[in-house]
């Protein structure tokens, strides 16, 4: 992965797969970035200036790494340099040779070899959503949506932990639903990007009516991570608004969450009472027949042969998160062709051995491990992690216990709280903000979370 070629195509790829997860107002600010290198998981990428850099860094850090990594299989991040333009890159220029080579007339024989990676762009249908007991109310009804929007179940609420399919299930909804009815208006949003475009809209003195209206405007849709929503009164109130604006004219609302309406924290109750009012589904994660499925689908989408016990093997190193399991099974496909091998068990034994988390049948870390694993980190007592002392030692290591928590155990704001010595959700809530921010802003805190994470994966 380390030529140039390569690299621009990973980028290229990577780039197909944000345009379709962000808003598509966004899409201009992150379109015209380059490659530059990638080297130890870290793919440096040019931006033509701060306010860009900025601008970017600050909504699509997670997402840039999420499709990143799960590109490459393992974890690795984006990093936005301010660069000279592209032209004179030579990774543009190795992009920009293979485009000329696609335009030729005459049949030509491609620089890549016929079973190099094959880049296109993840399309999210039901077609390629594979159905099983963990996910089929979710799945059946979504299609129900599409195909009869404002008819029944409506609100449509799912909820699961992550990368079990929501996002999925919400882009299928809409592709399905603009075949049947090309005239339809589906809106996919994402409640974080709306918080932001509401505030946007309110403190730039932005055209307010033109807000409502992007969002009411539409027969179907589809909020995705409603949990965001948690703690923004005023935003809570716009959308309160526009979820009644649409519910009254008949328009379909699918809605997705981490977790049920009653556990998102700070919600106020009459939005609660309106993801009550129609239709919850969980999504749980996928049963072993399941995985297999989903990696037999790959194996076929990708043109790759991978015998059973293979694949097995894959199956049960991923247990809780597809997109885990998919990581891995990239991550074999990428090596079988970059080193012309043929997969076989011995093979993928051999290169998922140092994989941490999902191994041993990957079971998410306990809050006790954390806060032990924590606790020795920072060379601080147990009693004093869960405690009350405000040291500021004490409240670090603290306050890094929790966000982990958060991010690693599927546990809720709630139950973590009272794992640390009764505290409020709120609380744990605003500690996790702290690190959030604090990791923005300092490396060694990065570089903290990073360690600990892979030591609690290693000893789960
Ligand atoms: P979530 O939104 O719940 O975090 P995503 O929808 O982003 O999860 O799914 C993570 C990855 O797993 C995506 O690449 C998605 O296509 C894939 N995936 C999830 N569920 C299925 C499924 N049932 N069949 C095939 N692929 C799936
Ligand atoms: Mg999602």
């Amino acid at each position: 992965m380390e030529g140039n070629q390569e690299v621009a195509q990973l980028w290229k790829e990577c780039l197909d797969e944000a345009k379709a997860r962000i808003p598509t107002s966004f899409v201009p600010m992150i379109a015209p970035l380059w490659p530059l290198s990638l080297q130890n998981g870290t793919l440096k990428v040019g931006v033509p200036s701060p306010f860009a850099k900025d601008f970017i860094e600050s909504r699509f850090t997670d997402t840039l790494n999420d499709i990143l990594s799960s590109k490459l299989g393992y974890s690795a991040k984006v990093v936005l340099t301010v660069s000279s333009p592209p032209e004179i890159t030579e990774s543009i220029a190795a992009g920009a040779r293979i485009a000329n080579v696609d335009e030729q007339e005459e049949p030509v024989i491609r620089e890549r070899p016929a079973h190099g990676h094959d880049f296109h762009q993840k399309r999210y249908s039901f077609d390629n959503f594979v159905v099983g007991d963990s996910n089929k109310f979710a799945y059946n009804a979504s299609l129900m949506v599409a195909e009869a929007p404002g008819q029944y179940y409506n609100p449509l609420f799912m909820h699961g932990g992550t990368g079990l399919g929501k996002t999925h299930l919400l882009l299928a909804i809409k592709d399905y639903a603009e075949k049947l009815n090309p005239e339809i208006k589906v809106r996919y949003v994402l409640t974080s990007l709306f918080i932001d475009d509401f505030i946007a809209t309110a403190t730039l003195k932005k055209d307010k009516a033109a807000f409502d209206q992007k969002y009411i405007n539409n027969k179907i849709i589809l909020f995705d991570d409603v949990h965001s929503l948690s703690g923004t009164e005023a935003t809570q109130n716009k959308f309160f608004e526009i979820f009644n604006l649409l519910y009254s004219s008949n328009s379909h609302i699918v809605l997705t969450s981490d977790r049920p309406p009653e556990e998102i924290p700070k919600l106020s109750d009459r939005i609660k009472s309106r993801f009550q009012g129609g239709l919850k589904i969980d999504i749980k994660p996928p049963d072993i027949e399941t995985r297999l499925a989903i990696l037999r689908m790959k194996a076929r989408a990708e043109r790759v042969e991978m015998p059973d016990d293979a694949m097995l093997f894959i199956a049960t190193k991923a247990v809780t998160n597809i997109r885990s399991l998919e990581g891995l099974f990239n991550q074999v496909v990428a090596y079988a062709r970059v080193y012309g091998m043929k997969i076989d068990l011995q093979m993928v034994k051999e290169r998922l051995r140092d994989q941490p988390a999902e191994p041993n049948q990957l079971r998410t870390p306990t809050v006790e491990t954390i806060q032990n694993l924590v606790s020795d980190y920072y060379k601080i007592e147990k009693a004093d992690l869960t405690g009350s002392s405000r040291s500021r030692a004490l409240v670090h290591g603290r306050h890094v216990a929790m966000y982990l928590c958060r991010e690693l155990t599927n546990e809720t704001l709630i139950s973590i709280g009272s794992k640390f010595g009764g505290r409020d959700h709120s609380t744990v809530l605003h500690s996790c903000r702290k690190i959030e921010s604090k990791i923005r802003e300092s490396s060694s805190v990065l570089e903290e979370v990073r360690e600990l994470t892979s030591t609690i994966h290693k000893t789960t």
